[in-house]
């Protein structure tokens, strides 16, 4: 049995306005609108996936609309920045597009071989395409608004910001198994699985930072992967053995998640890769229709009545 998590599964953010997250993350981003649910721990907010086609664990990035909301302030002891990993020479395409819809975005710069772009959705949300030398087998979404040859391809990296580098590497490698690669400066970097794009966690260590506070336009848990139900099993008990309290076993419809707090303070997940959202859905029907657990379903109407209407994006074929 593989002992250590597979990779990234998924990252879940809160974001100001489910409309402005479904269009930044559709039509500017090209990802697929894969389920459009609410919070199970609270049903008057809406949570909403992106992925590539059937959202492959590794692929998706989800988020809570809390209108009203402050914003939240980036800083230690949080998941600060997701990384997409697309072609290298896709990176010019990713410019131009990215200032044609008004996006501000920093110069590229080179990060392990890599060049990088960083940038922000309207909420301030970090957010980075790293444009990848390796040939990759995902090919993201690609019936999107991205030609198919500068699709996202799913997830490159998580960076989390620390203040004490060895306490959450302790996490990283001593319980959840990845390895450590390399280092740029206060940069740390940690494989899991395969190590690949879609593996990776950078710490970025920052022993005098502020804390950061988690609300709208911050990354709110990051999860891994676990084979399967017995995986994940095992993971939990190595969980426990690091002193951490970890939740027990969840159903989250489309995963079974355990949650735990890392010693640097983030919400660390680990979800099964099964079911996977097309339990409720097909493949086609993904994300066109407000999807429900079964335990949620006998009240459908007054969920619906309670959530902000949205326009779902069209299917555009490139
Ligand atoms: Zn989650």
């Amino acid at each position: 049995m593989v002992k250590g998590v597979l990779g990234l599964h998924h990252v879940t953010a809160i974001s100001s306005d489910a409309q402005m997250t479904l269009d930044f993350f559709t039509k500017i981003l090209g990802l697929r609108l894969i389920k459009l649910t609410v919070n199970y721990d609270d049903r008057s907010t809406y949570h909403v996936y992106f992925g590539d086609e059937i959202g492959h664990p590794g692929t998706v990035l989800t988020f809570f609309p809390w209108p009203g909301q402050p914003r939240g302030r980036k800083g230690a002891g949080q998941a600060t920045n997701t990384s997409f990993s697309i072609a290298w020479e896709s990176i010019p395409y990713w410019q131009d597009r990215l200032k044609s819809h008004g996006v501000s975005l920093e110069a590229p710069r080179k990060r392990f071989g890599d060049t990088v772009l960083s940038f922000e959705d309207h909420d301030g949300q970090g957010l980075e395409l790293v444009g990848n030398r390796e040939i990759e087998e995902r090919t993201g979404w690609i019936q999107g608004p991205v030609p198919r040859e500068h699709a996202i391809r799913g997830f490159h990296s998580v960076t989390l910001s620390e203040e004490v580098l060895e306490r959450t590497e302790s996490v990283l490698v001593d319980t959840l198994g990845f390895r450590p690669v390399g280092q740029e400066e206060n940069r740390f970097r940690y494989e899991a699985g395969k190590g690949v794009a879609g593996t990776i966690v950078d710490i970025v260590s920052r022993p005098n930072a502020q804390r950061g506070f988690v609300s709208v336009g911050t990354i709110h848990h990051v999860a891994f992967r676990a084979s399967d139900d017995e995986h994940q099993k095992y993971l939990r008990q190595e969980i426990l053995k690091a002193d951490l309290n970890v939740t027990p076993v969840i159903n989250r419809n489309y995963f079974r998640s355990i949650y735990f707090r890392e010693h640097g303070g983030v919400l660390f997940e680990v979800a099964t890769d099964q079911p996977g959202f097309t339990i409720d859905e097909s493949p086609e029907q993904l994300g066109t229709r407000l999807a429900l657990p079964p335990w949620l379903e006998h009240s459908r109407t007054e969920i619906e009545k309670s959530l902000p209407r949205v326009t779902l994006p069209k299917r555009i074929v490139a």
